[in-house]
């Protein structure tokens, strides 16, 4: 599969990658076709680095809207769309906690 994305291998640097499915939590898993090992490439954007999604969530829960929440914390608006997107049931979720408890 050809790939355009400007991702390198953090073992080698090598940027010969081949994507291997994904990890349980819907990460990209990649090996190396250089040194054959596997990675994942979970803080390959901004959006993932830690703490970045709490707030995206956050700004969502305040009802910033996509477009603003994107703005002030300096990425696209697709990401903060894919963060919701992956977030939602995590939401549900806390909801049902909140309810036991
Ligand atoms: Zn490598």
């Amino acid at each position: 599969m050809i790939h355009t994305t400007e991702i390198n291998c953090p073992h080698c640097g090598n940027n010969n990658l081949v994507k291997q499915g994904k990890t349980g939590n819907g990460t990209q898993k990649w090996q190396c076709n250089q040194c054959k090992k596997y990675f994942c490439l979970e803080y390959r954007y901004r959006a993932w680095q830690v703490g970045i999604k709490e707030k995206i969530l956050e700004m969502a829960l305040n009802n910033s809207g996509v477009r603003d929440t994107g703005r002030v914390l300096k990425i696209s608006k697709d990401t903060v769309c894919s963060v919701l997107k992956k977030n939602r049931p995590c939401k549900s979720l806390l909801s049902d906690e909140q309810q036991i408890t």
